[in-house]
């Protein structure tokens, strides 16, 4: 049980049309010929351009062939704990197609409704008094090794981003193993897993040597920014890396990236006869990170700019902000928490919902490529604004100066992942506002000429 997904292709400014390599890689005859039969969903379910479809019969696919699952999988770990927040709200529905050998209705996907066709074909009351009795149960702790009995490994990259999905995968795996197979990325299979069963927290990858050319910036963790500015930094051949050495990926690859930074961390942990083995230490750029999606800040710097450009028509001014992923709801999404206030006064501002509604698509349109697709295809909810009140990020300075920061340095945290900070800025909200509209290649409408936006820029607060 492999449940994996489309994502929508959609079009550069150029007119080229642009999609992620996983799609590329479904849609081709070779995943068609070769790999598809060997996975539960029916392939018409995979190609299913609606996620929430494509869910629901990839779902029922494999409950439907329970006994010859094997393994369960996605390709990042966080597909899989989505896909069991999918189940928690569909199961009911699930085992009452499975009772009544029919499909709801709601599925209109021509590809679904046939495949599913094969598969569901007469009433199977026993299954679906089966599945209703493990779902049934006090906890749904273990329930993916109950559903599928035979499942011996689940198989989905944990390490990284995806390491805030392990506690999560850990309760509803009951003990199985979790296996990252393999580091990969667009630019090319970079490692494998040699010791599939280690632990996430202890996995590394070692590097195929004959994938691409490979080169490392040494980093130096501690003091990065520094040394940089001071020397001039030697490119280290593969040969070359030494044991306990963090570095940057380069990759010269056969499709024509020429000493390319991947843009990932990685420490050298050993070796595999020559090859060296590497454990991923964190994206260069990574701030937000949800799904396989990952923004950069200064990407979020450009939107935030361009919201506050927005909001400045309308007398409102941004005082702070900062920014948090909820992975609580399914799909995730990003929240920046605003302070605003009005123009020559410190009051808290009467707001118009449909201006921030409109920041939040605004900040959206300045993310990336990955972050637009998965909001298209619904793997990313829409951003969210959430208002707090006058004086929240002083009190956000106090709390941190409270744990030990010195004042003079203080700089607020343009994302926050600590509980306590968190609680401290939400107990302060006073509204919420979502995106309403899928972030595109729209031009945006509001677009203000050079000189009123530097004007602007000089003039805002807190620039
Ligand atoms: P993309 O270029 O969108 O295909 O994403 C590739 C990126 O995903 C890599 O550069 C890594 O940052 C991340 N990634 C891929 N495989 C792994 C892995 N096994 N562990 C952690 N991060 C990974």
């Amino acid at each position: 049980m492999q449940l994996l997904f489309v994502r929508p292709e959609i079009k550069a400014p150029s007119g080229l049309p642009m999609r992620s390599i996983l799609t590329s890689y479904l849609i081709s005859k070779n995943f068609e010929k070769h790999e598809s039969s060997l996975h539960t969903s029916r392939i018409a379910t995979i190609l299913c351009s609606d996620s929430k479809q494509s869910m629901y019969c990839q779902m029922l696919c494999a409950l439907l062939q329970r006994n010859e699952v094997v393994c369960v999988g996605s390709v990042f770990g966080s597909t899989l704990v989505q896909a069991i927040r999918f189940f928690e709200d569909y199961w009911k529905e699930l085992c009452s197609n499975i009772r009544r050998g029919q499909l709801s209705a709601w599925i209109s996907d021509t590809g679904c409704i046939n495949s599913l066709s094969m598969i569901l074909n007469k009433p199977n009351p026993e299954l679906a008094d089966l599945i209703e009795d493990i779902c049934n149960a006090k906890s749904w702790e273990g329930i993916i090794k109950k559903l599928w009995p035979g499942t011996k490994c689940i198989d989905a990259i944990g390490t990284g981003s995806m390491a805030q999905y392990i506690p999560m995968l850990e309760f509803y795996c009951g003990g199985l193993p979790l296996v990252s197979k393999y580091y990969a990325s667009s630019e090319g299979l970079l490692g494998i897993n040699l010791k599939p069963l280690s632990k996430p927290c202890d996995t590394c990858y070692t590097l195929v040597p004959n994938m691409a050319y490979f080169e490392f910036l040494p980093v130096h963790e501690n003091n990065e920014e520094e040394r940089s500015k001071k020397e001039v930094i030697e490119v280290v051949d593969l040969v070359n890396v030494k044991l306990g050495q963090c570095y940057e990926l380069v990759v010269t690859t056969f499709i024509g990236l020429y000493r390319y930074k991947v843009g990932d961390i990685l420490k050298v942990t050993g070796y595999h006869n020559n090859a060296p083995q590497f454990q991923f230490v964190r994206r260069k750029d990574a701030f937000l990170s949800i799904d396989s999606e990952k923004t950069a800040e200064d990407e979020l710097a450009e939107g935030i700019l361009q919201a506050k450009l927005f909001v400045g028509q309308f007398q409102l001014q941004l005082v702070d902000y900062t920014s948090a992923v909820d992975i609580s709801l399914i799909p995730g999404h990003c929240i920046l928490f605003w302070e605003l206030k009005m123009e020559g006064s410190s009051k808290s501002p009467e707001l118009s919902p449909s201006i921030i509604e409109e920041s939040c698509y605004i900040v959206e349109q300045s993310l990336n490529f990955v972050y637009r697709a998965s909001r298209m295809g619904n793997l990313i909810g829409p951003l969210e604004i959430r208002m707090v009140k006058h004086g929240t990020f002083d009190a956000l300075m106090d709390f941190s100066v409270s744990k030990g920061s010195s004042v003079s340095q203080y700089k607020t945290p343009r994302c926050i992942k600590l509980e306590e900070a968190l609680k401290k800025l939400n107990s302060r909200v006073v509204g919420r506002y979502f995106s309403q509209q899928l972030p595109g290649y729209k031009t945006l409408k509001w677009k203000l000429n050079k000189s009123v936006m530097h004007a602007r820029k000089i003039n805002s607060f807190g620039d």
